[in-house]
């Protein structure tokens, strides 16, 4: 009796699972990179084609309300990009800015969780994010660099995560990236490795360049950016160097005036 009733019973689940089974080796589904909901990727580039549709949501681009030269974000946000006081009085030393959104809600909640939480695949999402903004077609770049960590912190971490960004950046670019263009804390840079000249402008800073960089146009990557006083250090040393120029890719941006 039981071999009669489980071809009937068996069958139709089998067959969804066939089914299933062909609709994901046919590229259909796909696991959201936040919930692992699985779900049918969009096929433009987007949010909607590595998370499913409900974190999909949570995960606007800022197309306004902003600094377009620091990327301060303004509490207006139907505002059209208008530079800041800031940027107005001293203008930063990178030629271009882009970042995907403000560092809240679930953008920040998925840059959490790559930096202190080991979630280093979400890298790759987020990269290809970065990658797709539009204000990159007006970036000139001959390659794509991290923002160096600590050294002490990456042992700790066991990875940069705006290098992590950058790989899929650079990748989607189809420009080289420089992991170790700029290096954090002089003692763990060689001086005798540096050319001189180099060498004496950068001695006083943060950063050190360890490549020449004469005449480049140079992608910084990092995740977020707070004051964008890192960020201004590193592309002063670039230009410093003697970089052609320098323009900075962010994930998120956090409103400066809250920190
Ligand atoms: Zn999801
Ligand atoms: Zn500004």
């Amino acid at each position: 009796m039981f071999e009669r009733l489980l071809p009937s019973i068996a069958l139709p689940a089998l067959g969804a699972t066939i089914i299933r089974h062909l609709r994901r080796t046919a590229g259909g589904e796909r696991r959201c990179f936040n919930c692992a909901q699985v779900f049918y990727p969009e096929k433009s580039e987007g949010p909607g084609r590595y998370f499913c549709p409900v974190c999909a949501s949570s995960l606007p681009r800022r197309k306004s309300g902003f600094c377009p030269l620091c990327g301060e974000l303004y509490p207006w946000e139907h505002l059209p990009p208008a530079p800041c006081a800031r940027c107005l009085r001293e203008p930063p030393p990178w030629q271009r800015l882009i970042f995907y959104g403000a560092h809240e809600d679930l953008l920040r909640k998925l840059l959490l969780d790559l930096k202190f939480r080991e979630q280093v695949h979400l890298a790759v999402s987020l990269g290809k994010l970065l990658a797709a903004h539009p204000g990159l077609s007006g970036v000139t770049a001959d390659l794509v660099a991290p923002l160096p960590l600590h050294p002490r912190r990456l042992r700790q971490r066991g990875y940069n995560q705006a290098l992590e960004l950058a790989r899929p950046l650079a990748a989607a670019l189809n420009l080289p990236l420089l992991p170790d263009l700029l290096a954090r804390g002089r003692e763990t840079i060689p001086q005798t490795q540096l050319d001189r000249t180099v060498r004496e402008k950068n001695l006083k800073g943060v950063f050190v360049c360890a490549e020449k960089v004469q005449g480049l146009h140079i992608l910084l990557v990092d995740d977020t950016m707070t004051t964008g006083a890192t960020m201004r250090e590193a592309a002063q040393t670039l230009l410093c160097a003697g970089a052609a120029s320098v323009s900075a890719a962010l994930v998120s941006r956090t409103p400066y005036r809250t920190c």
